[in-house]
């Protein structure tokens, strides 16, 4: 396994490719990198110093914890105004802030929040406490949709009634488009992510290229990889083809894992969602539908989905937009830092403005 990534990893390969890239001489290109594991690896090693002028990279939507909207944090915390309710979620969520509070903070004053690693975790949960009722936080793309709609069905069969799902699950290909139509981002090309794309397949992505013009290569995560990602988006760009290129064919196929889309279409069903900072984009998100409805923690609750207000001067918004770069805003760094996050993008080690701050980005 080692050698597999040394490989990935050549120097000498990579000073080929940075020197290729190196010669570009055009028009400014932006390539989103539309996924936050991206945004990581190319914080970590670097790649955005080793590209010309010519060549921008802009961070994408692509973190499902920076884009959970704050009142999906804060509806997490009402309910645990419930005494009987244990929340389990995922680690990342934690230390996200709502408009007043944060499950970490909530955590502290005593309050039932469990971490999991797998929404199946938390039916672990519910089945051993069955007078407590449980609340899975279900965040995610394409990629962890298949496990918590598993999950769903797994307490559907199983009639576990102490359990339910907060979904805030979304999908990737309506928000790009819609990012594909704002003028002001200025998108010239995708960088598509893998994982995602695993289980989508790229069929999806033809669409946005011949309706909207944005050409995308789908690359892994090593630095070869998103070197060579957009050494190919590159040309692509300046060769005017609108095609998308697979460059990730060791994990990503043509038509995805259509089981897992299955499983997933099973469970939910397509609905507008608040993406944190952006809005709400029609059809980019994910309701239970209602043929599992008692597990519909939304429905249960009877919780109401309510706008609030983004922290006085975070910019999150305009980062996940790539409008803007971590360092435009004047919190990064001083107020926000990811031990005390102000703003989503600081969270999850792969947001935008923690990928910057680690890896101290300029
Ligand atoms: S930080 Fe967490 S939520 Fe964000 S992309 Fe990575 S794994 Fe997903
Ligand atoms: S530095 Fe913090 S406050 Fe500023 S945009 Fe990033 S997350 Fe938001």
């Amino acid at each position: 396994m080692d050698n597999l990534f040394t490989a990935f990893r050549d120097p000498k390969l990579a000073a080929v490719l940075t020197e290729k890239l190196s010669m570009y001489k055009g028009n400014t290109i932006n390539i989103m990198e539309v996924c936050g594991t991206h945004t990581m690896s190319i914080s970590r090693y670097g790649i955005r110093s080793l590209l010309p002028e010519g060549i921008n990279l802009i961070s994408g939507p692509g973190c499902p914890v920076c884009v959970t909207p704050l009142y999906f944090i804060n509806s997490a915390i009402e309910l645990l105004e419930n005494k009987d309710v244990i929340i389990a979620t995922f680690g990342d969520l934690m230390k996200v802030p709502g408009s007043h509070s944060s499950l970490l903070k909530e955590k502290a004053k005593g309050k039932d929040i469990r971490i999991v690693y797998s929404p199946m975790d938390s039916l672990k949960i519910a089945s051993n406490n069955k007078d407590k009722r449980v609340v899975f936080l279900s965040v995610g793309f394409e990629t962890t949709t298949p496990i918590a709609a598993l999950t769903i069905l797994k307490a559907h069969e199983e009639k576990i009634d102490n359990f339910s799902v907060l979904s805030a699950n979304k999908t990737i290909p309506n928000a790009l488009k819609i990012l594909a139509m704002d003028k002001d981002v200025g998108v010239h090309g995708y960088l598509y992510p893998g994982h995602v794309s695993a289980i989508i397949g790229t069929k999806l992505y033809e669409e946005l290229a011949s309706q909207y013009g944005i050409p995308g290569v789908v690359a892994g995560f090593e630095p070869l990889d998103i070197l060579h990602g957009i050494l190919t988006l590159v040309e692509i760009i300046n060769d005017d083809s609108k095609k998308v290129v697979n460059e990730y064919k060791r994990v990503v196929s043509e038509e995805g894992n259509t089981e897992a889309v299955r499983v997933a279409d099973k469970v939910f069903s397509a609905c507008d969602s608040v993406w944190r900072g952006i809005g709400n984009l029609p059809l980019s998100g994910l309701s239970i539908r209602e043929e599992f409805e008692t597990f519909d923690a939304w429905k249960i609750y009877n919780l109401k989905p309510y706008t609030a207000e983004e922290t006085p001067g975070c910019k999150c918004g305009e980062i996940l937009k790539g409008r803007l770069k971590p360092t435009d805003c004047k919190l990064f760094g001083k107020s926000c830092i990811p031990e005390n996050p102000v703003g989503a993008c600081m969270v999850s080690s792969e947001g935008t403005c923690a990928a910057y701050y680690r890896f101290r980005e300029v």
